[in-house]
């Protein structure tokens, strides 16, 4: 092909509404009766080869209704994981050498294919697997992923063309080049898109991709998979392990070739990847580059003189959707006496009302949290916090585990703002609340900068504009993505870049050029049209 080509202007997918009697609600509970009649077997994707791991068995239930299986996979071997960086390699020339606009076509191919017929099926597969509402996949699944898909070419395409400048006679160019050797994409639960956008994105820029999902969100990456696949991306380019990190931590992680990680998941594992690298750092051919989204403890912050319906809703909303289990979501409250007077009797009732239960009742807000060692580990927590003299609990409802893994929506109150609860994330339905006087806002403004080690989101309300600039001055480290008068979720590519620093990752933004930057070594060349034929300068010349 010869010619400067533009891309598609990207804009962001709209959301459908799944209203009762609606076409897309009819398709998509037809999807969910399909997917949930079967047991699906979940091979890996390694080249052209589909098979099922060499180690263990691990079976995937419906976190909502713990005994519907829903799949089986088994983890990959040390064997698997060489076969994948092998398939990676393999394909690294003639992936990283295509024009940009080949590789390019692939994922506005792949975000076309999701927008249209493969929308029911991965937002299906996101609401068995991962207990989300229709809406929740619907703005993951569906939306962001097609957004990054969309936005990542619209971005590269403006990294590409950032060339520098030629002083006469020669001509400077910058060659965008994919990193040397495999990158590693290891991806979290929570998040399809995400999920999806961690191997694509370095895909785009022109690297070979070793993937390895998380189990219990192995359906869904399945599909991705699947789609990548029929939108076009050529084996190898994408290798899919499955189940435990073991075997890829020992393998690949360790292999000379490895010339990136790009992970998203929890403080503790980030930590342990970096460790690794630095363990190995002598072995390898270049320094691997480190990009990682962690966790985070995101506060909401309400002056005197905030609206506390919009303070109401922003609270339920950012602590409870998706069980909490946002890493935006907000963990922690600070709400002055005046308006908690208001706030608190309704607060409660209706967080006590929140419809929890089986995410294919459409009526339901909530469904389970993700599995048994969450449930586990946030049922101890709240049974801890319910004999704490220094809490209250606020709410009515206790975990429960007979059909499904439910933890309720849960607020406590605690007078103690250092308290663990305050600090810790918790990743589940359970918003600590911390009142204090009205007059000491400037002091709560420095507490919440203070109190936890993450620095992923928060909101501040208030109804006098000053009092946000002034506490988003105070506050300028402590979120990476900061609200006015909303709540810290739900940050849409292209308009609201997301990432935090302190212990909440690399902030590298996913969904920006910035991010697509670090799957690139840029190469400059010069070339002097009439280079010089003498070494002497003119000043050299002598007088006369
Ligand atoms: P996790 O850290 O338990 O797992 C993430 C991935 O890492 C999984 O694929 C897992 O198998 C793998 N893994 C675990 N141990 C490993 C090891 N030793 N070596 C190699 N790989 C290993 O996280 P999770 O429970 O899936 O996700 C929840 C966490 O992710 C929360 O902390 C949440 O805040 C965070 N998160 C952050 C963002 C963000 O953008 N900042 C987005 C989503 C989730």
């Amino acid at each position: 092909m010869n010619g400067i080509v533009h891309v598609p202007p990207a804009g962001n997918e709209p959301a459908l509404d799944y209203l009762p009697g609606s076409p897309e609600r009819t398709r998509l509970e037809a999807e969910l009766r399909r997917l949930s009649t079967d047991s699906h077997d979940l091979p890996m994707a390694i080249g052209t080869e589909r098979t099922l791991g060499g180690g263990e068995w691990r079976t995937i239930v419906q976190p909502h209704d713990r005994h519907a299986t829903l799949g089986r996979l088994r983890d990959a071997t040390a064997g698997d994981v060489e076969r994948a960086v092998a398939a990676a390699t393999e394909a690294a020339h003639d992936w990283g050498t295509r024009p940009f606009e080949e590789r390019a076509a692939v994922f506005l191919n792949a975000a076309a294919l999701l927008a249209g017929p493969w929308r029911d099926r991965l937002n299906a597969a996101t609401m068995l697997g991962q207990s989300k509402t229709a809406h929740q996949a619907e703005i993951d699944a569906a939306c962001e992923l097609i957004d990054f898909w969309r936005f990542n070419v619209a971005f590269a395409r403006r990294v590409l063309d950032e060339q520098p400048l030629s002083s006469p006679g020669t001509w400077n160019r910058v060659d965008y080049r994919p990193l040397e050797g495999f990158v590693c994409a290891i991806t979290p639960f929570n998040f399809t898109s995400i999920a999806g956008n961690l191997p694509t994105a370095p895909a785009l820029m022109g690297n070979t991709v070793v993937w390895k999902p998380s189990t219990t969100q192995q359906l869904a990456a399945h599909v991705t998979m699947e789609l990548l696949v029929a939108a076009g991306l050529p084996p190898g380019v994408v290798n899919m392990v499955t189940g435990s990190p073991e075997a890829l931590g020992r393998v690949a992680l360790t292999d000379p070739r490895l010339a990136g990680i790009h992970f998203t998941g929890s403080t503790t594992t980030f930590r342990h990847l970096w460790k690794t690298v630095a363990d190995h750092l002598d072995g390898y051919r270049s320094f691997p580059r480190l990009v990682g989204e962690t966790g985070g403890k995101n506060f909401v912050l309400a002056h005197p003189s905030a609206d506390p319906a919009a303070l109401r809703t922003a609270l339920i909303r950012g602590a409870f959707e998706y069980q909490g289990q946002k890493c935006s979501a907000a963990g922690r409250a600070y709400v002055p006496a005046s308006l908690w007077r208001d706030l608190e009797a309704d607060l409660v009732a209706e967080t006590d009302a929140i419809p929890v239960g089986d995410v294919r009742d459409l009526s339901n807000f909530m469904g389970a949290v993700i599995d048994e060692t969450a449930f586990t580990r946030l049922a101890g927590m709240c049974a801890r916090a319910d004999s704490d003299p220094a809490l209250r609990r606020l709410t009515s409802r206790v975990p429960d585990d007979r059909d499904g893994w439910f933890v309720p929506p849960t607020i406590y109150r605690s007078d103690d703002p250092a308290h663990d609860l305050f600090v810790t994330e918790l990743f589940g339905p359970i918003l600590a609340v911390f009142v204090y006087d009205d007059d000491a806002f400037d002091d709560v403004v420095r507490l919440v900068d203070s109190t936890s080690p993450y620095g992923l989101t928060g909101s501040v309300f208030a109804g006098e504009r000053a009092v946000l600039d002034a506490a988003a001055r105070v506050l300028r480290h402590a979120a990476g993505n900061l609200y006015f008068n909303d709540k810290p979720t739900g940050a849409v590519v292209g308009q609201q870049p997301f990432g935090g620093s302190r212990a909440s990752g690399t902030n590298d933004k996913a969904g920006t050029p910035g991010h697509l930057l670090r799957w690139v070594s840029p190469r400059t060349i010069k070339e002097t049209f009439a280079p010089p034929t003498d070494y002497r300068y003119p000043f050299m010349a002598t007088e006369g």
